[in-house]
């Protein structure tokens, strides 16, 4: 029986929550292709408190101190040591912004392939990883040579809410990292100011993208959250743009949201976007592309342009409530 490894995130003992998505992959993977499951865990002296009932063979804690905070050239010199010894077919992790740090590092050392931010595999005697280009428009299946591959799985490609129940064993590996040169010194902890704007809340989200074409248009999309007292929301390039703060933005790199009504307008639905909304209840999407990735998940679309539709439902819904 071969045998895969997920590597684990966690920061304080609090397990990633794009770790645990990676890990039902991984799951997924390990039933798949008949192998034994591993998770690796550094920093760590006992196991964290998410792991202790769920579907893993066994798990491999990495106590060293170097790897207490993170440190690429510790963790590259950590994990090359493990995949010396357990020599693993797969090695995946969640795409964390640690992950885009350390694993292309760790490729380079074991000179083997790493398939990054891919958002699912699929399987016909040859297994092929999904990954998405040109902001989510094209799935192209990417496949390798024979051996180790390093795969890190994009936010939200796998949902996290059933582990499967176990009892993992535990191995604890004494890796010696004190003669490994390190460079790279952790500085503080960036702490995000707390969010003002609590769309996580939000019964209702009229979020906008890109496709609101100016600033002064955004009071369009404003009008109509007033008026369906919904919370505003909006893709990252109206953040970048500069003409609403981030506590605005949904998506991988913003809020992650699951209101009962989410009325998207002018966005594409990229893969980073849909992870942070594809939860809600209703999604409602205005775009005048029909070929437009968000009416995929959409339970309702209006193929339009938002500029004339947005003000005519604004006036509709208006009038209903004055009735
Ligand atoms: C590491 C990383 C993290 C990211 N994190 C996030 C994140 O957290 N959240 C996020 O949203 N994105 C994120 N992105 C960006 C993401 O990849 C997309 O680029 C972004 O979501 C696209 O935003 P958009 O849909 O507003 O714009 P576009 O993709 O440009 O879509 C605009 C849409 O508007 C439509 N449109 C144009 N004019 C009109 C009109 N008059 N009427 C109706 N429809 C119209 C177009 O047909 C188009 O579909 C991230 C990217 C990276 C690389």
């Amino acid at each position: 029986m071969g045998q895969l490894l997920i590597f684990i995130q966690q920061q304080d003992g609090i397990v990633s929550r794009v770790s645990l998505e990676a890990l039902k992959g991984a799951q997924e993977l390990a039933a798949l292709l008949d192998h034994s499951l591993a998770g690796i865990v550094f920093g760590l002296e006992t196991l964290p408190d998410e792991l202790a009932d769920i579907r893993l063979d066994e798990v491999l804690l990495v106590p060293a101190p170097e790897l207490t905070v993170y440190s690429p050239e510790y963790y590259v010199a950590a994990m090359d040591e493990i995949l010396s010894t357990e020599s693993p077919a797969l090695l995946i992790a969640g795409h964390t912004y640690q992950a885009r740090d350390w694993l292309p590092r760790l490729a380079r050392r074991r000179e083997r392939p790493l398939i990054s931010d891919c958002v699912g595999y699929h399987h016909n005697g040859e297994l092929f990883w999904v990954r998405q280009i040109f902001q989510g428009k094209i799935s192209t299946d990417v496949t390798t040579t024979p051996g180790l591959v390093i795969v890190s799985f994009q936010s939200g490609a796998f949902r996290s809410d059933d582990l499967g129940s176990g009892s993992p064993s535990v191995r604890t590996l004494d890796i010696d990292l004190s003669q490994v040169p390190s460079r790279v010194y952790p500085g503080e902890r960036f702490q995000d100011a707390k969010s003002i704007v609590d769309l996580d809340r939000a019964e209702r989200i009229v979020a906008v993208g890109r496709g609101i074409g100016e600033e002064e248009n955004l009071a369009l999309a404003r009008e109509l959250a007033d008026t369906l007292e919904a919370g505003l929301g909006s893709s990252r390039p109206i953040i970048d743009y500069g003409w609403l703060p981030h506590d605005h933005q949904v998506g991988s790199s913003g809020q992650t949201v699951s209101p009962k009504l989410y009325l998207g307008v002018g966005l594409s639905g990229a893969i980073q976007h849909q992870v942070g909304m594809k939860n809600s209840n209703c999604i409602v999407a205005i775009n005048k592309d029909p070929n437009a990735p968000i009416f995929e998940i959409a339970d309702y679309g209006i193929v339009a342009d938002l500029l004339e539709i947005v003000p005519r439902l604004t006036t509709v819904l208006k009038e209903r409530q004055e009735k």
